[in-house]
């Protein structure tokens, strides 16, 4: 069976590599069928550790764990998934991984937060994923996708990193939030902000993605250069007060600064976006504004449960403007070159999909 090998940085080559034969007990096979590529692929495929949780062996690896696949081999799983539910799988169904692996004993496992694990280990990246034909893993982490189409169910784990980022802000109904960045994550952040009854502000450089926030329902949509007019800006949206909620997205450490200077007074910034870069604050604005700045990182299973009702909600094959998101498509035998145009970040470009058998 075919496999795209990340041998080590810049270096992605298909090839036939052997593959699972029978579940071992407690695992399934399952065929992909769609893999969206996405910014922690660009950080293992460049070679950019740092902006990666956790320090491994990271090559050679299989990537992918943004997965749409079809369940080849049940084993023994008529078990549950890692949400508790009933998750009896059966030949032929689709399903949605999450790609998450903790180590159950740690102290963000035993406080249930098992999504940033010291040692949690991710398909994709410490273990092989879904850029192959083929693959096994452990039976808790399908999750039956119902009829949603490929598209979707691959862009249920980013919608389940836009779930998360939302529960740790505390999102309330009604609430005026900005979000920084109008990428895949920061589209899905909006999509899930807008489903609980948010109005949101979408900031992002690029004419394009700013359209496409809209078609999203996002209720604005502005991109300012300079971090005060941004300010002046989003203080009118919010008759003066200044909005309690701003999720970072973008991965542009600038944007921190900028964040907790836009946020009001008692609100919420988020930062979800991945970074190695620094950037100053004035530490002062905590105390004087109160505010918390909060850290979000994947997803739990049971965000990703949650997740695939929110794409279910919102499905592009109801030809609703998420069917926009999944902008280019390449088959395996060019996953590399999906990776590398999906990092020349084109203008046009949102979420890049590699189709798998
Ligand atoms: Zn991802
Ligand atoms: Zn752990």
């Amino acid at each position: 069976m075919l496999a795209a090998v990340t041998r080590s940085p810049g270096e992605m080559v298909v090839e036939d590599v052997s593959g699972p034969g029978r579940a071992r007990a407690g695992h399934v096979i399952v065929r992909p069928e769609a893999v969206g590529i996405c910014g922690s692929d660009f950080h293992l495929f460049s070679g950019d550790l740092g902006a990666l949780s956790g320090r491994r062996d990271y090559y050679p690896r299989v990537q992918g764990h943004e997965v749409s696949a079809i369940i080849e081999d049940p084993g023994d799983s008529a078990g549950q998934d890692s949400a508790g539910q009933d998750s009896a799988v059966t030949q032929g169904d689709r399903v949605a991984i999450w790609p998450l692996i903790p180590c159950g004993h740690c102290y963000p496992c035993r406080q249930d937060r098992p999504n940033v694990c010291v040692s949690f280990r991710l398909l994709g990246m410490h273990l092989d994923g879904g850029l192959q034909e083929r693959l096994e893993i452990p039976a808790g982490l399908v999750f039956k996708a119902g009829d949603l189409d490929p598209d979707s169910t691959c862009f249920v784990e980013p919608a389940s990193v836009a779930v998360h980022a939302l529960k740790r802000a505390r999102l309330q109904p009604g609430e005026q939030v900005v979000v920084f960045g109008a990428g895949p994550i920061g589209l899905a952040t909006l999509v899930a902000a807008v489903h609980q009854g948010a109005r949101v502000l979408s900031v992002d450089p690029v004419a394009s993605r700013r359209d496409l926030a809209k078609r999203l329902g996002a209720e604005a949509v502005t991109w300012i250069p300079q971090a005060g007019q941004l300010t002046e800006l989003t203080r009118d949206w919010t008759d003066g007060e200044g909005p309690p909620l701003v999720v970072e997205t973008s991965g542009e450490a600038g944007v921190l600064p900028q964040a907790m200077d836009t946020v009001s007074q008692a609100g919420r910034v988020v930062v979800v976006g991945m970074s190695s870069g620094t950037a100053p604050v004035r530490t002062g604005a905590f105390p004087e504004k109160e505010i918390d700045v909060i850290g979000s990182s994947c997803a739990t299973a049971k965000d990703f449960r949650d997740a695939i009702s929110l794409v279910a909600a919102n499905r592009a094959a109801n030809g609703t403007a998420m069917a926009a998101l999944f902008s280019h498509h390449f088959p395996l035998a060019r996953a590399a070159e999906a990776i590398e145009f999906a990092m020349s970040r084109p203008p046009d470009a949102v979420k890049i999909v590699v189709t798998v058998n």
